[in-house]
């Protein structure tokens, strides 16, 4: 477990090389059962895998405490002194063994309770001999005690030079074989002591270009490899932390820059040169509103990009009811301005049956044919006429769900793509759509479930990003309030004051996978409660295990608002548009993430009444999910709730992402506190890309050829788009 002093040096001089890629086995310690366990709970097969296994912390050894300096509130401590004597005391599961300790300036008692290990410790301490212990200091009856202390012969440690003690994360089936963060600590140190002292230590070259490790004051790669395990001081792990995550992220940016660039260069789009007079005279003429500052911004920023003769490839994101419909319409108009086709792709009926009637009456009484295709299309006399419209170019705008995507629809020009809700459609769903056509159409995602910048610019670092951060004037801010589920009667009050308004009601139950049946039953029940409560009103009950015609006739009934609430699973989460539905009630909520909460709170606050959602949880919660319900009631901005969310569980499990698909493994950054190194990361991406587009620079060689080593191992980039 001693530090090796290190030179450098020896890492990128040396020519002849140990391959990182030697397999896990060859390090002394490591036999055949060892290795399958670090394969198989953590991954690690090779010596590089073991060095970019970092510690998640690491302690300070080089500070010897007194006794009477310690408290119980301190983290790990050391002690030097002897033992006094032994001790047994208490029975059963209570029986414990300890060994009086002194320093000289006072007495701690260290603590074991695995009696089987007593004899062993009895004869292994011995009393008056010098020892350093180590551990984490408790108090018991008033007293410190140590329990399970690291005890060494004071004369074989030496502190000096064991600086920052490095703690890795094992599993529970390694610990059960003996594999603990200790024994990591040994793997590692042995691979470090390898690095050093064989006859050809490893290479291992640097990756970025010295100018830039200049710039930056990086530390070099084998340093701060080293230094994330075996650091002189905490200021040494600080500036290999920085190297290390910087270069994760720059990578993974310059990766997606370059294929974005690419993209940009082989790939033309159609050119849509002018605004014409769909566009002119909707503006003019039909739009029953002012745009807000907001959509303004985003139609130029797409006019620009459908205008440079290059594929538009656009995330659009804004919060629920920001009114990115309007845009997408507006946007669709210009297409069809250039004599193109347009298509909006919704990801269920409901939806697109939504979009169709908000398209058909914005656009009466304009020369633009919409049209309706979905499987609830049936029947050659409904649907030849679209598809032959289709063909023909007769149909200019068509909208839908992914059955647009079957390979009987042909569109005579289609220009632009609309997605909306982008999550639900995968990325081979998308491709498809491009094929439709020579030259691909210009494409505008639109979602509503914000992705924290630092996210989108990892996630979708290929897509533009535009953003609707403004809502049409005079919305009230809908209120958002926490309810114990014992509350029904002050409950059941205030939906009785907003029905007596003239306003609808949600009642939302969640629906999960896994226990379905038992959500079923929670939501009848609620339904049948509310009935009770409520015999004069109508009430609509929609679920998943319903046929999909009858759940659509139920909530059709509820659009048109000849049912007063609406008891439901989650299936109205996304996009479903009741303005005087004006309260939303989430029961169990404990039961939802952040961003569903906010997507379904989205639902109400679209007229310009006061709206509500109220929160119904059971009494007793943890930490997370008050937390959660908190930062809920404080605001309705969707970025911070984003951000929030990402926080509270990490890129990988946010909705909205899942599908997506993270396509590579971050070690060591994380999107959501390194956003700023995210943005140098990108930025010095940008830079490198302008000074070097061909790749051809001496200087950038070594860069170069990492990225394409990364692209081979773990990231395919296509993925990402
Ligand atoms: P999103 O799809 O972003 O959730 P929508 O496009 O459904 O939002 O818009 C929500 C509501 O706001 C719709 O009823 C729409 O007509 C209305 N709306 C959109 N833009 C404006 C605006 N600039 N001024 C007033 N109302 C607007
Ligand atoms: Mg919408």
């Amino acid at each position: 477990m001693h530090r090796q002093s290190f030179n450098f040096q020896l890492l990128t001089i040396n020519s002849k090389n140990i391959d990182l890629s030697t397999p896990i086995t060859y390090l002394p310690g490591v036999g055949p059962q060892r290795a399958k366990l670090l394969e198989t709970e953590l991954g690690i097969t090779t010596f590089r895998d073991l060095l970019y296994y970092f510690p998640y912390k690491h302690i300070d050894r080089t500070r010897l405490y007194y006794i009477h300096e310690l408290t119980a509130d301190m983290p790990f401590v050391q002690v030097k002194g002897e033992i006094l004597s032994f001790e047994e005391e208490g029975q059963g599961r209570k029986r414990r063994l300890i060994a009086h300790f002194t320093d000289g300036r006072g007495i701690i008692d260290l603590i074991w309770f695995q009696a089987g290990t007593f004899k062993w410790i009895k004869k292994n301490y011995l009393i008056g001999k010098l020892y350093i212990v180590f551990g984490r200091p408790n108090v018991f009856g008033g007293r410190i005690n140590i329990p399970h202390p690291d005890i060494d012969p004071a004369d074989t440690l030496q502190l000096g030079k064991m600086g920052l003690q490095p703690y890795y994360h094992t599993t529970d089936r390694m610990k059960k074989s003996g594999l603990n963060s200790r024994s990591m600590e040994r793997f590692t140190s042995t691979l470090m002591e390898k690095w050093e002292k064989e006859p050809s230590p490893f290479v291992l070259p640097e990756t970025l270009p010295d100018a830039l490790i200049r710039q930056l004051a990086l530390v070099p790669r084998g340093q701060s490899l080293h230094d994330l395990h075996y650091p002189a001081s905490a200021d040494a792990l600080r500036r290999a932390t920085y190297r290390q995550k910087f270069e994760e992220l720059f990578f993974i940016q310059l990766g997606i820059l370059r294929f974005a660039r690419q993209r940009q260069q082989q790939v033309s789009g159609h050119v849509f040169a002018h605004v014409g007079d769909h566009f002119n005279t909707f503006y003019h003429h039909f739009l029953p509103f002012e745009l807000t500052g907001a959509q303004k911004r985003v139609i130029r920023e797409m006019r620009r990009d459908m205008g440079s003769g290059r594929q538009m490839n656009r995330l659009l994101q804004g919060d629920v009811g920001s009114g990115k419909t309007l845009v997408a319409l507006m946007t669709m108009l210009i297409a069809l301005d250039n004599g193109y086709q347009a298509c909006l792709m919704a990801p269920t009926e409901i939806l697109a049956e939504q979009h169709y009637a908000t398209f058909c009456e914005m656009l009466a009484g304009m020369p633009v044919r919409v049209e309706l295709l979905t499987g609830n299309v049936k029947g050659k006399k409904r649907r030849d006429p679209i598809l032959e419209g289709t063909r023909t170019g007769d149909v200019h705008i068509l909208i839908g769900t992914h059955a647009v995507l079957e390979d009987t629809v042909e569109f005579r020009n289609l220009g632009l793509v609309v997605i909306d809700e982008q999550h639900r459609f995968g990325v081979a769903q998308r491709a498809r759509l491009w094929k439709k056509n020579e030259i691909p159409p210009h494409v505008l995602v639109m979602t509503a479930t914000p992705i924290p910048r630092t996210l989108a610019m990892t996630l979708y670092g290929d897509l533009d990003v535009s953003v609707i951060d403004e809502l049409p004037p005079g919305r009230k801010p809908i209120e958002t309030r926490h309810f114990w589920e014992e509350r029904t009667e002050s409950l059941y009050s205030g939906i009785r004051a907003e029905i007596a308004k003239g306003r609808q009601v949600y009642v939302v139950y969640p629906l999960i996978k896994e226990s379905e049946k038992m959500d079923i039953q929670d939501l009848e029940n609620g339904y049948e409660a509310l009935c009770h409560a409520f015999p004069d009103l109508r009430i609509s009950k929609v679920h998943g295990q319903m046929k999909a015609v009858e759940k659509d006739a139920e909530m059709e009934r509820f659009v048109r608002g000849e049912t007063q609430m609406l008891v439901a699973t989650t299936v109205i989460e996304v996009g479903v548009n009741v303005p005087n539905a004006s309260v939303m009630i989430i029961q169990n909520a404990e039961r939802f993430g952040l961003a569903q909460l906010h997507q379904l709170r989205g639902r109400v606050g679209r007229g310009a009444e006061q709206s509500y959602c109220i929160l119904v949880t059971k009494y007793k919660l943890s930490q997370d999910t008050r937390k959660r319900i908190e930062i809920m009631c404080e605001t309705n901005d969707g970025f911070e709730i984003a951000e929030a969310d990402l926080k509270f569980r990490g890129p990988g499990d946010l909705e909205g992402t899942q599908q997506s698909g993270m396509a590579f493994d971050l070690h060591i950054a994380n999107i959501a506190r390194d956003g700023q190194l995210v943005q140098l990361a990108r930025d010095t991406a940008n830079r490198i890309l302008d000074e070097d587009p061909d790749q051809c620079l001496p200087e950038n060689a070594r860069m170069w050829t990492h990225l394409r080593e990364l692209n081979r191992n773990t990231i395919d980039w296509s993925n990402i788009s």
